[in-house]
């Protein structure tokens, strides 16, 4: 019997291992009769707010609202500039083009995948508003030297945490270092509803309340508009679902790090694999475990045959997607962003996967770079 496949992420399995509480979550909205703005999601926000350490939570429709609902609600946009991570999802850069504003690209720390603090003063323009730090992967941005510099020019920082929940900054659980930071709940993210959702947490009373009222119409009170705003609201089951999850984060980051751990000790020292970078002063939450290889496709190709599932997070830069062709940022303009979206390549990774299938991961990416093929 050939070995069974092992998938990138197995979804299912996660979703297995709290059933019954998920179900009796599910039954608790539907026995409530309310679906919209209730007590799950008064509950989830304030939950989530105490867990990042942070003052508010304001649960909205999805990751990119997140983002794009605290730029509005920081005044930012026709005519104003943001500077974001050249390497990011895209969806960092789409926020900022739905309020109006322009992206303004900076490269990552050499060797690594986060905006490079240094390179950021040389973006600043009179135009400049707010700096968008990505926690990519899972692995905390710079933010001391971003918040440095951000304040030596009176910036607003909104960062992008879709990818984070659950990771620390210096000892501290992302979520209350910028003016607004942002979280998906998307199925895959560490932490994940049964469907799309997000969230904002912030310290901010004036910014908390700003985005209270974009997300649910502009209104504070119902039927009575203040400013023109949006429907964007995490629903009460998501919200429950939430709940649930919310529960086993820490535990499954555990896993993921040990997993991570287990694959930095198994790959060093393979020729030409370049493994992630960790950081003393900060832990990842692993959401993806992601290395790099010259030769990415032939790699994947030959993981693919021996059943493990890769993915690339991401195959085109920002910049050169056709989205974004009217910025007139040519091929060549970010080498590190290009390279990196080149040769990118995310192995298995998650809460449920065992020792065993790690290691035969391990074992196949090994195996696959001593065949001629690659090398
Ligand atoms: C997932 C993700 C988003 C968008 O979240 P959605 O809930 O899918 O809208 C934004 N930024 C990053 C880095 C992400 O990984």
């Amino acid at each position: 019997m050939p070995p069974h496949a092992i998938p990138f992420l197995d979804l299912k399995a996660i979703t297995e291992t709290q059933r019954a509480d998920l179900t009796a979550a599910f039954n608790r909205v539907l026995d409530s009769g309310w679906f919209i703005m209730g007590q799950e999601l008064k509950a989830f926000e304030q939950e989530y707010a105490d867990y990042c350490g942070a003052r508010f939570c304001i649960g909205v429709a999805n990751g990119l609202d997140a983002l794009s609902l605290s730029l509005r609600a920081l005044g930012i946009g026709p005519g104003d500039e943001v500077i974001v991570p050249s390497n990011t999802y895209i969806a960092t850069w789409l926020a900022i083009t739905h309020v109006g504003a322009t992206p303004v690209p900076v490269e990552p720390l050499a060797g690594g995948f986060n905006i490079d603090p240094a390179r950021i003063q040389a973006a600043i323009t009179p135009r400049t508003r707010a700096i968008m730090p990505v926690h990519l992967y899972g692995q905390p941005a710079d933010m001391d030297a971003i918040l440095a510099v951000a304040h030596a020019h009176g910036l607003k920082v909104v960062e992008d945490a879709a990818q984070a929940h659950g990771a620390r900054y210096k000892g501290k659980r992302l979520g209350g270092h910028g003016d607004a930071v942002c979280w998906s709940f998307y199925p895959g993210k560490n932490l994940g509803c049964l469907g799309d959702g997000g969230g904002i947490t912030t310290n901010d009373p004036a910014l908390a309340e700003r985005l209270h009222e974009l997300r649910n119409y502009g209104s504070k009170v119902k039927y009575h508009n203040e400013i023109v705003g949006y429907n964007s609201r995490l629903d009460e089951l998501q919200a429950a679902l939430l709940r649930v999850k919310l529960k086993t984060l820490d535990s499954s980051n555990l896993r993921r790090t040990a997993v991570a751990q287990q694959y930095l000790d198994g790959l060093t020292g393979v020729d030409g694999l370049v493994l992630p970078q960790t950081y003393a002063d900060s832990a990842s939450a692993w959401h993806v475990f992601v290395i790099r290889h010259p030769q990415r496709d032939t790699l994947a190709r030959q993981l693919a045959a021996a059943g493990i599932g890769t993915v690339i997070h991401y195959p085109v830069a920002p910049h050169l997607q056709a989205a974004y062709a009217g910025l007139g940022l040519a091929a060549g303009s970010l080498p590190r962003s290009e390279s990196i979206h080149r040769e990118v390549l995310s192995l298995p990774m998650g809460p449920t996967q065992t020792d065993d299938d790690t290691q035969r991961v391990i074992a196949a990416v090994r195996s696959a770079l001593q065949t001629p093929a690659i090398q």
